[in-house]
């Protein structure tokens, strides 16, 4: 029987050993807890929820919702056992936490393909297929390891995550595009504020109410990473120097200089989501939304991410996976969960599903076809491996991350991102940007669609797109499972 080793018996590795175990592989499953603990867990169990025992929203019409349903079509371990563990939380899929973990970590045991042990893993490692799915909590001594196979300068110990607003909620005859001295195009929004505005806003930046800061985050911050409201701690003129600095800008209307500048950055290709430049803030999330409508055209901003910054591991997904979660520079070798930069519960177990299903379809001769970025898992995937590296944040599930349902290219294709042969050295055989045309893996232009952000649309205009997104997504899902034979390889 094929061999599988998956390091990390959290919610992204008991998925990813659940999938490939389906599929006839034999997996060994590294848990270093209860034998050596982590600063947020509290028990020995696999799956444990470290915080809050919710996994989102549940209704199919949410971003999240469909995430949600595309696992459980994919026969998805941690969904069932969430099912399992049901308690009402209005809109949101409550579990409690003891059955919920309790009921992995019993599927787990009792699966005859499943190995665990009580171990921690200290280096990556160097031979035959494996997974690591250690989470935001990864072991420092295997975290260095990882620091240096991918000779990264850190793995981002914080995450400085700024909100992310649909496009379609900003205010288009307030702010205008420009980049600071006409350097770099029209590449931003830019939100203009007189000095009145800028006062006002700078005093409720400063009232607003923070999350407290753990015990074990209390690290300084990164000088270039700083929270907005820690930046304004430093003075009533010290953003204008930093985040909100209105110079080499010109208001195109009025000819003037604004006092302050917000400058927004379209988060995806499609120009269907813009982040806050430098706003990555521990606001709590209702005082970022009533202090960022302060912002000129913002007053109606949809949030789509709020900010938050906390402690985490991550890797520069877009610079060293494939398309298929993937190292590069070791094929056979995958990573899975908040490791690659996906935030919170149910994203991180939906990409260590999808790290056992490549692991299982590489190690039976199967080619790896990624899932079209049309739907939820494809647009998380498309995110993570696409984006600039140089921007790369975590991020989670949301409606923005999809292409444009109007207009366009209305599919696109799954993309196949590896060979089943990889393992014995074959490397991916399609880089990003560099697909073949019958594997386009997304779809649309390779750079924001700079300036044509569509104004803002009547809610029932929105409504309905979204309806189409959803439509397409549930369609090229099922599509997927079905043309790539993904559920059937699942041991009946
Ligand atoms: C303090 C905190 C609070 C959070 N709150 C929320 C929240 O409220 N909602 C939400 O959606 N998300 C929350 N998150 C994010 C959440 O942790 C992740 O979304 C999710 O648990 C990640 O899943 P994972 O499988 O990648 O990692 P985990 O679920 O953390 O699993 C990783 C597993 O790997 C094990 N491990 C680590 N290193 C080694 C090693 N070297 N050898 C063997 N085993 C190892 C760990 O013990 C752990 O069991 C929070 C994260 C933190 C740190």
């Amino acid at each position: 029987m094929p061999e599988l080793t998956i390091v990390g018996g959290g919610l992204a590795g008991c998925e990813a050993a659940w999938q490939a175990a389906s599929r006839g592989i034999s997996v060994r499953l590294y848990e270093m807890r209860p034998v050596k603990e982590t600063a947020a867990h509290k028990t020995g169990e696999l799956a444990e929820l470290v915080c809050s025992n919710s996994l989102g929203a549940m209704d199919p019409g949410t971003a999240p919702g469909l995430l949600k349903q595309e696992m459980r079509s994919l026969n998805s371990l941690i969904i069932t056992a969430a099912d399992a563990a049901y308690v009402p939380a209005g809109q949101a899929l409550g579990v409690d936490r003891n059955i919920f973990s309790q009921t992995i970590s019993d599927a787990i045991a009792k699966h005859p393909n499943i190995a665990v042990i009580r171990e921690e893993v200290t280096a990556l490692p160097e031979t035959g297929a494996a997974i690591i799915a250690t989470g935001p909590l990864t072991s420092s001594s295997l975290a260095q390891s990882i620091q240096m196979a991918t000779q990264s300068e850190s793995l981002y110990f914080f995450d400085a995550i700024s909100p992310i607003i649909d496009a379609e909620s900003i205010n288009y005859d307030i702010v205008f595009r420009a980049s600071r001295y006409g350097k770099g195009g029209d590449d931003y929004l830019n939100c203009p504020m007189d000095e009145a505005q800028y006062n006002q806003f700078y005093d409720a930046l400063m009232a607003g109410e923070r999350v407290p800061t753990k015990e074990f985050e209390k690290t300084p911050y990164f000088e270039s990473c700083l929270p907005i409201e820690v930046i304004a701690e430093r003075g009533r003129h010290t953003p204008l120097f930093g985040p909100m600095k209105p110079v080499g800008l010109v208001h195109p209307k009025t000819g003037k200089k604004p006092y302050a500048v917000v400058q927004l950055r379209a988060e995806n290709r499609f120009g269907t989501c813009y982040n806050i430049v430098g706003f990555q803030t521990k606001l709590k999330w209702p005082e970022q939304k009533r202090i960022f409508q302060m912002i000129p055209g913002l007053e109606k901003a949809e949030f789509l991410r709020l900010g938050s910054i906390h402690r985490n591991t991550f890797i520069n997904t877009p610079r060293l996976l494939s398309g298929c979660l993937q190292l590069r520079t070791r094929p056979g070798l995958f990573m899975a969960g908040q490791l690659v930069g996906v935030e919170g519960y149910t994203e991180s177990s939906a990409m260590g599903g999808l790290a056992g299903i490549y692991a299982a379809r590489m190690l039976t001769g199967k080619p790896l076809i990624a899932p079209p970025s049309t739907t939820a898992h494809g647009a998380l995937i498309t995110y993570i491996t696409e984006s600039s590296p140089t921007y790369f944040q975590p991020m989670n599930i949301n409606f923005g991350l999809f292409p444009p349902s109007g207009g366009g290219q209305l599919t696109s294709p799954a993309g196949r991102c590896g060979n089943a042969d990889v393992i014995t050295g074959h490397q991916d055989t399609v880089s990003r940007g560099e697909l073949p045309s019958s594997a386009t893996y997304g779809a649309g232009p390779s750079r924001p669609t700079n300036g044509r952000t569509p104004p803002a649309a009547p809610v029932g205009a929105k409504a309905a797109r979204r309806h189409a997104i959803l439509d397409r997504a549930r369609q090229e899902f099922s599509e997927w499972i079905a043309q790539y034979d993904i559920l059937a390889d699942i041991l009946k």
